[in-house]
């Protein structure tokens, strides 16, 4: 993991965050998202290749202020257009990765967080685990603590399966929850198009769809595994090849619960999409284009689309939570 600038940024508008510590971590979208059986503790295991994309939170962590310092240890805001959607409370997950960094630590810290939110909230890209792990970074430098990435990550995986995967970035594929991680080997720049949908969809009800849906179908669920097709596509480039290769077990619960992103996917494939699919656990769908302009030309065309907030080029593969530039 590269090292975390400290800045003495100037304070944001109107917020109590005065200079500290800035890190910029990404989305991630699911290239393969297999589903195995549902075991006994409620989880399923997963084959779950993420890829990082240039789709960005920023999470800055400051020393409180003297008139915050007796209030709560962690205190967080939030902006951006997805603001309203995130609690500002100790339910954000990014205080949560706060307070357990400061556990494992064994010493009472404070930080008052500012999160700059430009990854949809319940979009099915991670950005919730995101912004715990851009907090573990940055916690991590402003308290001094010098833990690794491997530590982080152990204390990112209690938080949530996906945080480790923001802390890794690239393409990685995740087994057991998701949680434990391999790097994959790939070459070149994939061009993507995500378009947003107006409300989110809840991770834990998707999952109960697709189990239902399986139960209903009343065929035996197979043992995920991750697809070698896919991996050899990534290994080459070739974005033809990973359109192709392209799944999501989740799919067809995220389509029974919100019909209209069957009419989104189609856009996307009659304008020329090499692949199209459910993000994770939707409602965001993602595109993968030729090359940037074509993504430009895609995005123009979905944005307008039936049930679309809008839409957004970004590529992939890029880094992890790191300093913002
Ligand atoms: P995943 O792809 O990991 O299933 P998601 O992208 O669908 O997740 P998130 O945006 O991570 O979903 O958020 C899920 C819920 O978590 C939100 O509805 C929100 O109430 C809560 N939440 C807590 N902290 C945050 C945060 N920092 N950012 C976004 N959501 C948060």
């Amino acid at each position: 993991m590269a090292g975390v600038e400290r800045r003495a940024a100037g304070a944001p508008a109107g917020g109590p965050v005065m200079g500290g510590v800035t890190v910029r971590v990404p989305a991630k979208v699911n290239l393969q998202l297999a589903v195995g059986p549902l075991r006994d503790d409620g989880y399923h295991d997963l084959v779950n290749v993420f890829h990082a994309v240039s789709l960005f939170d920023e999470v800055t962590a400051a020393e409180p202020d003297r008139a915050g310092a007796a209030d709560r240890p962690v205190r967080v805001r939030v902006e951006g257009e997805w603001a309203a959607d995130v609690p500002a409370s100790d339910d954000n997950l990014a205080v949560r990765a706060a307070a357990a960094l400061a556990a494992r630590a064994g010493r009472s810290y404070r930080a008052d967080l500012l999160i700059r939110k430009t990854i949809p909230v319940a979009g099915g890209m991670a950005g919730g685990s995101a912004d715990a792990a851009a907090a573990l970074v940055a916690c991590n430098e402003l308290w001094g603590l010098g833990l690794p990435l491997p530590d982080l990550m152990e204390i990112g995986a209690d938080i949530g399966s996906d945080v480790p995967f923001a802390l890794l970035g690239g393409t990685a594929v995740g087994t057991g929850r998701g949680e434990r991680l391999t790097a994959l080997e790939t070459s070149g720049v994939f061009h993507w198009v995500f378009a947003l949908a107006d409300g989110g969809l809840s991770t834990p009800r998707v999952y109960g769809e697709c189990d239902r849906l399986r139960a209903e179908a009343g065929a035996a669920v197979p043992w995920p595994r991750v697809s070698e097709p896919l991996l050899a596509a990534l290994r080459e480039g070739d974005a033809p090849a990973l359109g192709r290769t392209l799944s999501n077990d989740l799919q067809p619960a995220a389509l029974a619960l919100r019909p209209s992103l069957a009419a989104t996917l189609r856009v996307g494939r009659d304008a020329g999409a090499l692949g199209a699919i459910v993000s994770g656990s939707g409602p965001t769908c993602a595109f993968l284009a030729e090359s940037a302009e074509h993504a430009g030309a895609l995005a123009a065309g979905l944005k307008d689309a039936e049930g679309c907030r809008g839409a957004v080029t970004a590529f992939g593969p890029v880094p992890g939570a790191a300093p913002a530039g």
